[in-house]
């Protein structure tokens, strides 16, 4: 038997989520299962637990984005029984059944090593968030974007992409600006490695088409008003990477940024990121990953606490990143 979490829509149409039990017949296809020791909780993962917006696009589904966990039976080439694995992204927890279960039978294709040095809970404690992170400020880079060019900005900062974005770039020498609407947080924003932090409100406000120009680069996970003020804020010739929608889907900016500064906005998605990229960034990741701040940022839980942190997470009210141990 496998405990998972199933979302479901009801005939009339309304969406429920609950703890079932499954057979291993039950999972999808794929040529590799896994036993999965390890997931995260992302903001995707509140939306596709609550129904709260769109995420799962199949039903039944179990969410969960992504997992490290042990091959237990494969017919892949690469991988056999024992092998440390994880996977974020390709679908998992929107088309393909995915993390908040005991097993997940998958595409062998999707599933990396665990990346030299990290254990199964470190890399869920970066999970999806850190990944993107990483891919936001390796856009950045790919860029031009280098710490001479002036401060980086970081919305969401307390956010999991934020926390785990405040201490890439501090790490890669950035001088990073935290915006975020918990003040109360500001020392652990700075022990993560902000060096000047900035209430929420200020780029929430009215967008003019340019302001007083305060950042270089910036990773975003926000959108909405806040991405518009970031950009108009942002110094002639730089660039924002963005990841997120946490503050609305809409993008109420001008073309005045880009136009009358070159300022560039540089879209990141994790989900169809190729094999040979995620390879690439968690390589990064775990080459420059500061272990202590991770520790700092992540908080552990249970199975039994995901329904819970659901909604927690869409209310902003998680701090930094969350490790499901499925113990
Ligand atoms: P998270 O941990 O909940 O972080 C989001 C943060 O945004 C919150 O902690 C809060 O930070 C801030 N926030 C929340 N509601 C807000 C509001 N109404 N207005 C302004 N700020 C608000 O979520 P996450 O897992 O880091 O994900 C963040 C966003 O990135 C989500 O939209 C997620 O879907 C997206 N994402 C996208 C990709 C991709 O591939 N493109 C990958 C991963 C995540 P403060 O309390 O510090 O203000």
């Amino acid at each position: 038997e496998i405990r998972a979490i199933l979302v479901d829509k009801d005939a009339a149409g309304g969406y429920r989520a609950a703890v079932t039990r499954l057979d291993e017949a039950d999972l999808m296809e794929g040529d590799v299962t896994v036993r999965i020791t390890h997931s995260t909780v992302n903001y995707k993962d509140g939306l596709a637990i609550t129904g709260r917006a769109p995420v799962v696009r199949r039903f039944p589904m179990i969410p969960g984005v992504d997992f490290a966990g042990v091959v237990e039976r494969s017919e892949h080439p690469a991988l056999k029984p024992g092998d440390a694995v994880l996977l974020n992204g390709w679908g998992c927890g929107e088309t393909h059944y995915g993390a908040y279960a005991d097993k997940a039978r998958v595409n062998g294709d999707w599933l990396i090593p665990l990346p030299a040095g990290l254990s199964a809970a470190e890399v869920m404690a970066v999970g999806t968030a850190g990944f993107t992170a990483m891919l936001c400020l390796m856009a950045l880079e790919k860029h031009g974007a280098t710490p001479a060019d002036g401060p980086a900005i970081v919305t969401g900062a307390a956010g999991g992409v934020g926390s785990t974005a405040i201490s890439f770039l501090a790490r890669a020498g950035w001088h990073v600006i935290a915006s975020t609407g918990r003040p109360e947080e500001a020392d652990y924003l700075k022990g993560l490695g902000a060096s000047e932090i900035i209430e929420r409100a200020e780029l929430a406000g009215p967008v003019k088409p340019l302001a007083r120009e305060r950042w270089a680069a910036g990773i975003d996970s926000v959108g909405s008003t806040t991405l518009a003020n970031v950009l108009s804020m942002t110094r002639y010739g730089g660039a924002i990477a963005a990841c997120g929608l946490a503050g609305g889907m809409d993008l109420p900016t001008t073309v005045a940024p880009f136009i009358l500064r070159g300022v560039a906005l540089l879209g990141v998605d994790c989900v169809l990121a190729t094999r040979e990229r995620r390879i690439a960034v968690w390589d990064r990741i775990a080459r420059d990953l500061d272990k202590a701040k991770l520790a700092a940022m992540t908080e552990t839980i249970g199975f039994d606490d995901l329904m819970r942190v659901a909604p927690e997470i869409l209310a902003g009210k998680v701090r930094g990143r969350l490790v499901v141990e499925m113990g």
